[in-house]
């Protein structure tokens, strides 16, 4: 059986190589997942995800995880959580269960402590500085544009699929503002028979359009995946500058059952690949009249983003 990842943004990069060697040794695709998004959530040099993710108006660091296994359907989600290390983790571990797979705040804050997952303060000095600016600069905090979810989606050896998402979500959110990183169907899904797709964006825009299931939808409605993915943004950016006048930035990375891919944005947007018959490649995707433009990326160094 064959084998594919792909993930979100150029800081992927590592972390889906990393992914990419695991699935070749026949390890399970979860595992590949966690360790992948980790070395993203490890990394303070990313500003959108764990360790040096950027905090909300009152300067924490609240991260948002999920994890769907594609064979189960289960799922394990953790919104709003501040100080453990790894939000992926938890998230993993929540789907084993039948209820209770979606804690926000304190509550998974405790589920974390009381299973022994590892404690990390994520706001580090750098970004406490950013903040500091930030908040200098503006007599009334907004939202600011700066954020970005690394997401994986995954196809393993034994024919299973997995999707995972981490993200620190909007910088000066709202304190308890969650996005749509870890909301099923919006920020992911995966079936096994089917796909599995992730999302990165907006997150209010986002979730208007279920965009991530919306996209295993056009798949199951005999779309290639690029076909599903790239009608799954156009569609939904359309009907958001119809009714709203402007549509905000997302983008969707997406896997069939036999780790083909399919991307859409509606933004410039890095994304990395690797497969059996591919080793690992970063690509930039591009709108470009409803559809996307994507070219593989010769030197990584060269994409002004991350
Ligand atoms: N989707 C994330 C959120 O809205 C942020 C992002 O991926 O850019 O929280």
């Amino acid at each position: 059986m064959t084998w594919a990842v792909i993930s979100t943004w150029k800081m992927s990069w590592k972390g889906c190589t990393l992914a990419a060697d695991l699935l070749r040794q026949g390890l399970r695709g979860s595992e590949a997942v966690i360790r992948g998004i980790q070395d993203v959530e490890d990394n303070p040099e990313f500003r959108s995800v764990g360790y040096g993710g950027l905090p909300d108006e009152e300067g924490r660091v609240l991260l948002d995880g999920a994890f769907m296994n594609g064979d189960s359907l289960h799922f394990g989600a953790v919104a709003a959580m501040e100080g453990f290390r790894s939000p992926i983790a938890v998230a993993h571990s929540l789907a084993k269960y039948d209820f209770n797979n979606f804690l926000a705040g304190k509550g998974a804050e405790k589920y974390a402590a009381e299973n022994g997952f590892e404690r990390r303060n994520n706001l580090t000095e750098e970004s406490r500085a950013i903040y500091e600016k930030k908040r200098g600069e503006s007599q009334s905090l907004s939202a600011y544009d700066g954020h970005d979810t690394v997401c994986f989606a995954v196809l393993d050896q034994m024919g299973s699929m997995y999707t995972g998402v981490s993200t620190s979500g909007l910088f000066l959110k709202k304190c308890g503002r969650v996005g749509d990183s870890p909301v099923a169907g919006s920020g992911f899904y995966a079936d096994s028979r089917l796909g599995a797709a992730c999302a990165t964006g907006v997150g209010e825009e986002i979730m208007k359009g279920v965009l991530s299931y919306n996209a295993l939808r056009n798949l199951k409605a005999g779309m290639s995946p690029q076909e599903a993915a790239e009608t799954a943004v156009s569609e939904l950016s359309e009907t958001l500058i119809q009714r709203n006048g402007k549509a905000r930035s997302m983008s969707l990375i997406l896997l069939d059952n036999r780790g083909n891919f399919g991307v859409g944005t509606n933004i410039r947007f890095p994304f990395v690949y690797a497969a059996e018959t591919s080793s690992s490649t970063l690509y930039l995707a591009e709108a470009e009249n409803g559809r996307c433009r994507i070219t593989p990326v010769e030197d990584k160094d060269s994409l002004d983003i991350d």
